[in-house]
């Protein structure tokens, strides 16, 4: 039995027992942890804003064989506006299923931990469009996992010059394609609002998406939709949790 200290963000967090709660955990240090938190549904216990999905903390931990329990935590950031708004709150929700799915126990990534924390504080403090914060965030996401998309120049020829012209996106090639390469049965037609939204935000970094407007919720929401499915073809899962909402 040993204890551990670490600073951790509350990815999911799900009823066990009468009072108890399993939460699964993205930690700077170790990656993914699965840890038990103990008489957190009882009225006025002490750990139960440490239980709640988004919360930063820092958790003191016990761990026996592979198993976690949480001795104490103390709340660095609960991220209230995010949790009480509820498009934030189903985008933010993607963000934390995107790290549950691609961080794996013991192999942490400080990076993917920083961006989301960056991702997460944009969503509460800025006046930042939610969607066009999970678009920078898939992108950054993937890129961190390995999966560099290519926007700014066709990910089939390479070539920037025909770009101009417009583009379409590949989901085989993993980015935008141009005219010549992209065609109606190998790519996503895209509409010149939605090569709009790919433009602007690929080349704006995830601190000044707060700066930019969008006249087109329905733009966003496509360029949303192919990422999402890009992320299925390359990690092998689903991110249910904003697809309901598309
Ligand atoms: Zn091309």
């Amino acid at each position: 039995m040993s204890e551990i200290k670490t600073q951790a963000i509350v990815l999911s967090s799900t009823d066990y027992k009468d009072a108890d709660k399993k939460l699964t955990l993205l930690s700077v240090e170790y990656g993914l942890i699965y840890a038990t938190i103990k008489g957190v549904k009882k009225p006025k216990a002490k750990l139960a804003g440490a239980s709640q999905p988004f919360c930063f903390a820092e958790f003191l931990l016990n761990k026996k064989g592979e198993y976690y329990t949480v001795i104490n935590a103390s709340v660095i950031e609960s991220f209230f506006e995010v949790t009480n708004n509820f498009d934030k709150f189903i985008i933010g929700t993607g963000m934390l299923e995107f790290c549950k799915k691609t961080i794996k126990q013991n192999d942490p990534s400080v990076d993917l931990f920083v961006l989301l924390l960056k991702a997460l504080r944009l969503l509460e403090t800025k006046d930042a469009n939610p969607m066009a914060a999970l678009i920078r965030f898939l992108i950054d996401g993937l890129k961190i996992i390995g999966y560099n998309l290519k926007l700014d120049t066709c990910s089939c020829c390479g070539k920037k010059e025909m770009l101009s012209l417009g583009f379409n996106y590949s989901l085989e090639h993993g980015g935008i394609v141009c005219k010549k390469c992209g065609t109606i049965n190998n790519s996503y037609i895209l509409e010149p609002g939605e090569q709009g939204v790919i433009k602007n935000i690929s080349i704006t970094s995830i601190d000044d998406i707060f700066k930019l407007k969008f006249s087109s919720r329905e733009n966003l929401i496509s360029v949303i939709k192919i990422l999402l499915r890009q992320v299925n073809l390359f990690i092998g899962e689903e991110l249910t949790s904003i697809k309901q909402y598309l």
